[in-house]
C-alpha cells in the first residue's frame, strides 16, 4: 500500500538556523505539499552539551516569518509526539534494549583514556570488528565481569555491532545508488549511560520509524551517515518501511571554493541567518535577512533556486504555490550551489517593486525616524512612488563602482534625504553643480521664483503650465539650476513633482538660499 508522504525537518538547537538549513526545510515543505503529505518539525536535542537556549524559538520564528508551515511537531502538536528528543528517553531505552537483546549491539566500558591510548597505539584506530575483541566490552568480557561492572555503577556506552565486508547500498533520489563497504563503518555509539541519552544516529532512526517518515531530505553533510542508517533499519527489522533518502547539494561560497560560512557573509556583507541572532553567551549579534530588509517571499524564492530550477521556459520568480507545482526532488543538482548574494538582492528588488507603495511605508517610516525625521504616511507614499524605480550606485567587493536597482527599502534613504532636509551646502567641485550653475543662474532663479510665487495652485497641474509657458517665452533652460536649488545635486525625481511635494513656501525658501549661497 502506498504510504502517505511524511517528511521532517529535524534541526539540533545548537544556535541560529543557517540559511542552508532553511533551504532543507523549504525543500521538505515543497515535497510534502506537492504530495499532499505532512511536514514534521522535530527537535534533535540529544547532545545536551551543545544545547543553546533560545535556538528552538528562533527556528520556529524564522519559519513563521518565511511562511513555511509545518503540520505537526514541536509547537505544532500532532499525535506522534513528543517531538523533542530529550522527552523521548523511555522510547529510546526500549529500542536500545531491543538491539542488545537481539545481538545487534553491545555494551562497551572503555574509558576515554583507554580509547585515547588505543589511538596512540594503533594508527587510524577504528572501533570495529577488527579491534572490538581487544577492547573492554560485553563481547570480549565474560558475563560475570560485565554484571559486576554494571553492579558497581560503571558507565558504559552501547555500540552498534557492524558486520564487516558487506556492500551497503543507499538509494538516493538525487545521487542514485551510493555504495560503501561496511568494513569502513565503525561500531557507532548509539547510547550513553552517563546522560541516559541516545546519540543522533539511534534517535534519528527510531523517530523516523515511529513518526512514519517516508522520505529523508537533508543536507549532503549527512550522506556519510546514511549507510549506517540503512544497517540500523535492517537491524531493527524495519527495512521494508525505511524512508527514501535525498541528500541535497551543499551551499558554496559566493567566491572561491568550499562551504558557505558565516565569515563569507560578514566579509561580503550578507546574512547567513534568516533572522538576526543575539548569541546568549558571547553577546555577538549576527545579521539576519529579515532585519536587513529582505522580504520573505524573496528569500524563499532565491533559496529554492540554490540546487534546483524549474527548467527552461519557466520564470525564476515563483510564489510558494507555484514552486509546489513545479518542484522536482529528483531534478535537484548533485553539485554544490554557489551562493549568489547579488542575485538575492535582485530577487528582493523584484518582490519589492511588486508591492504597493503603501506597503513600503512602515519600513520607510522607521528609516526616517532613525534619521530624526517625521513625515506623514501620505508624504512617504509619495516619495516611494517617485523614487522606487531609481537606480543606486554602490561599490562591490572588488571596489568597482556599480549600479543597481533599489533592492531594499533602506536603499531609499540616500536617494530621498533631500525631500526632508534642504541642502545646506553646495559642492562646487561636483560636476553637476559646476555645469548647472552658470553666471546667469542666480538671476534666472530669482525671476523664476517670482513666477512661482504667483501660482496659487501649487500642484504639478497648477505649476507646470505656468512655468512651461514662461520658460518658452524666455528661451532659457532653468531645469538643472532649479535642481541644484531644491536637491543640491544631480539627483531626484521630476522637478515639478518635487516642487509640488515641497510646497510653495519651501520651494521658494530653497531657491532663495541657493541664490544667496551660490551667487
Ligand atoms: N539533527 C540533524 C541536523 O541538525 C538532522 C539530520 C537529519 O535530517 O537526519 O541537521
Amino acid at each position: 500500500m502506498e504510504r502517505k508522504v511524511r517528511v521532517r525537518f529535524a534541526p539540533s538547537p545548537t544556535g541560529p538556523l543557517h540559511i542552508g538549513g532553511v533551504r532543507t526545510a523549504l525543500y521538505n515543505y515543497l515535497f510534502a505539499r506537492q504530495h499532499g503529505g505532512d511536514l514534521i518539525f522535530r527537535i534533535e536535542d540529544t547532545d545536551s552539551g551543545r544545547f543553546v537556549p533560545g535556538a528552538e524559538e528562533y527556528i520556529i520564528e524564522s519559519f513563521k516569518w518565511l511562511g513555511i508551515k509545518f503540520d505537526e511537531g514541536v509547537s505544532f502538536g500532532g499525535n506522534k509526539g513528543p517531538y523533542r528528543q530529550s522527552e523521548r528517553r523511555d522510547i529510546y531505552r526500549r529500542y536500545v534494549k531491543q538491539l542488545l537483546d537481539e545481538g545487534h549491539a553491545y555494551l562497551a566500558f572503555d574509558t576515554p583514556e583507554e580509547l585515547n591510548a588505543k589511538r596512540g597505539e594503533i594508527e587510524n584506530f577504528q572501533y570495529d570488528a577488527s579491534t572490538r575483541m581487544s577492547m573492554r566490552n560485553s563481547l570480549s568480557m565474560s558475563k560475570e565481569e560485565v554484571d559486576a561492572l554494571l553492579a558497581s555503577g560503571a558507565q558504559y556506552v552501547v555500540r552498534f555491532k557492524v558486520t564487516p565486508g558487506e556492500d551497503v547500498h543507499v538509494d538516493d533520489i538525487i545521487r542514485g545508488d551510493v555504495t560503501i563497504n561496511s568494513s569502513i563503518i565503525d561500531d557507532k555509539v548509539l547510547y550513553k549511560s552517563a546522560d541516559d541519552l541516545p546519540t543522533y544516529h539511534l534517535a534519528n532512526i527510531v523517530d523516523d520509524h515511529l513518526m512514519e517518515v517516508t522520505h529523508v531530505i537533508r543536507g549532503e553533510e549527512w550522506l556519510p551517515s546514511a549507510p549506517l542508517h540503512v544497517l540500523l533499519y535492517r537491524a531493527f527489522g524495519w527495512a521494508d518501511t525505511q524512508p527514501r533518502f535525498a541528500h541535497l547539494p551543499l551551499l558554496l561560497k559566493p567566491v572561491g571554493n568550499g562551504k558557505l560560512s558565516k565569515r563569507d557573509g560578514d566579509k561580503l556583507g550578507f546574512p547567513v541567518f534568516p533572522l538576526e541572532w543575539h548569541d546568549p553567551v558571547s553577546g555577538e549579534v549576527s545579521s539576519g535577512y529579515r532585519e536587513k530588509g529582505y522580504l520573505p517571499e524573496a528569500v524563499v524564492n532565491f533559496l529554492a533556486l540554490l540546487g534546483w530550477n524549474p527548467g527552461e521556459g519557466h520564470d525564476e520568480l515563483m510564489s510558494l504555490d507555484e514552486m509546489v507545482q513545479l518542484f522536482d526532488l529528483s531534478k535537484c543538482s548533485k553539485n554544490g550551489a554557489k551562493f549568489d548574494y547579488v542575485k538575492a538582492a535582485w530577487f528582493n528588488h523584484q518582490y519589492l517593486i511588486r508591492r504597493d507603495d503603501e506597503e513600503w511605508v512602515p519600513a520607510f517610516d522607521k528609516l526616517l525616524k532613525e534619521q530624526g525625521i517625521s513625515a506623514t504616511a501620505r508624504q512617504e507614499t509619495e516619495v516611494v512612488r517617485m523614487m522606487k524605480s531609481k537606480v543606486i550606485e554602490y561599490v562591490d567587493g572588488e571596489n568597482n563602482k556599480k549600479k543597481r536597482n533599489i533592492s531594499f527599502v533602506s536603499d531609499l534613504w540616500p536617494l530621498t534625504e533631500f525631500f526632508f532636509r534642504a541642502p545646506v551646502s553646495f559642492d562646487r567641485e561636483d560636476k553637476f553643480v559646476r555645469k548647472s550653475w552658470t553666471e546667469s543662474s542666480a538671476d534666472e532663479m530669482r525671476r523664476m521664483a517670482d513666477v512661482l510665487a504667483s501660482v496659487d495652485d501649487f500642484t504639478v497641474e497648477g505649476v507646470k503650465p505656468v512655468v512651461d509657458a514662461w520658460v518658452e517665452q524666455q528661451g532659457i533652460k532653468p531645469w538643472n539650476a532649479w535642481r541644484v536649488c531644491l536637491v543640491g545635486k544631480g539627483q531626484g525625481p521630476d522637478m515639478y513633482e518635487l516642487a509640488a511635494f515641497l510646497g510653495k513656501e519651501e520651494t521658494l525658501r530653497r531657491m532663495q538660499y541657493a541664490i544667496d549661497t551660490l551667487c
